[in-house]
């Protein structure tokens, strides 16, 4: 029997999660936004329940040329554009759509040769200070393209830096607005924490929700996935391997980080940090045995971690441990949850499943 861990995509809660975010922007379109390998999910994996987006967003050149292969006509942006002027050949050949946000960019446009002009999303610099435009360089860069035979439509594009926090969008768009006001095209603005929490109040032709579309809150804790109505795209469960009775005063795992004050039940669950889990997880990060939840107990190893089954008797050798996700009896243990816990993001730990873990979908 191969080792009882397994991830799983699902396929409906993807399908779910984009119409959630295309209900908080009725009037905009949606990129699925899934670079990075579709957070993890797979591109492959999770086209399927992602196909009634309106184009897919991601960066790396590879992920564009592998939507193309899955037969997509339809828009794909390139979030991050070019990275050097022969990646032009291929956004001509597949017809990408790419954004251009600094002069470099622009400079290998006006020397490409191509029959086909092209359509980009020219980014404004709104305070997150990466990449884009800034304000006072961002007509004359509109103006540059506008020049180019290379481009026939040009869009307008922002990123904010606090949109899922208490600073919010509202400086960010009034810049955004200061700046392009005049200017013709579709804008789009907003990422998930933006679409969900802000979107009605936005001029936004396109919306690029990422996270909440794999179903984890892009404001955790103000908000829950559960409040935005979304589902976990992926769950992470293995089962346990042992289980065993410990006294009181007896340790558990690595460093004896965690010593028992009464006699405990616990089983040791065939996850561990070259599975993708957070080995900064301490002690108490919740976990799901048979669908009960749980909590973690000593430090995560490679290959193992261990949890309480004190307060679940019938918990055996075999029983089903969800690390986040969906459980077999339909509960639910976010993504979030054990991000916090573990001081990180939803992003960070679908971002990061291992290699080793074997995939299905369902
Ligand atoms: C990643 C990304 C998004 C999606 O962000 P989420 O927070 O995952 O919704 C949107 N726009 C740009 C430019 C991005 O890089």
């Amino acid at each position: 029997m191969p080792r009882p861990i397994q991830a799983t995509i699902h396929t409906q809660a993807l399908h779910h999660n984009l119409q959630r975010a295309r209900a908080a922007a009725p009037d905009a379109r949606v990129w699925a936004v899934v670079k990075a390998n579709a957070y993890g999910h797979g591109i492959e994996r999770a086209f399927e329940g992602l196909r009634s987006a309106d184009g897919f967003a991601l960066l790396d050149l590879d992920e564009a040329v592998r939507v193309r292969d899955l037969g997509w006509r339809g828009p794909i942006l390139l979030l991050e554009g070019a990275f050097d002027a022969r990646d032009l050949e291929l956004c001509s050949r597949l017809n990408l759509w790419h954004t251009v946000h600094c002069q470099e960019q622009i400079d290998w446009l006006a020397a490409h040769k191509t029959h086909e002009p092209h359509r980009v999303f020219l980014k404004l610099n709104s305070g997150m200070n990466r990449l884009g435009f800034d304000p006072d360089e961002y007509r004359s860069a509109w103006t540059r393209l506008n020049a180019l035979p290379q481009v026939d439509e040009i869009s307008l594009m922002t990123h904010f830096s606090d949109a899922d926090g208490p600073k919010g969008v509202a400086e960010a768009m009034q810049l955004f607005e200061r700046v392009t006001h005049d200017l013709p095209g579709e804008r789009t603005v907003c990422n998930s924490a933006a679409t969900l929490r802000h979107a009605a109040g936005l001029p936004t032709d396109w919306v690029r929700p990422g996270i909440a579309v794999y179903g984890s809150a892009p404001d955790f804790p103000a908000h829950r996935a559960a409040d935005w109505g979304l589902l976990p795209g992926m769950t992470l469960a293995a089962k346990l391997i042992a289980v065993r009775a410990i006294p009181a005063g007896a340790s558990v795992g690595y460093g004896s980080a965690f010593v028992a004050d009464k006699p405990m039940r616990i089983g040791t669950v065939a996850c561990g940090y070259a599975d993708g889990y957070p080995r900064i997880a301490p002690t108490g990060t919740p976990v799901l045995v048979d669908g009960v939840r749980s909590r973690t107990l000593g430090r995560v190893s490679m290959d193992m971690l261990c949890v309480d089954l004190t307060e679940i008797p019938t918990a055996h050798v075999g029983s089903e441990v969800t690390l986040w996700g969906r459980a077999a009896n339909g509960a639910v243990l976010s993504i979030d949850e054990v991000a916090a816990s573990a001081q990180t993001l939803g992003y960070e730990l679908m971002c990061a499943l291992a290699q080793r873990v074997p995939v299905t979908t369902d």
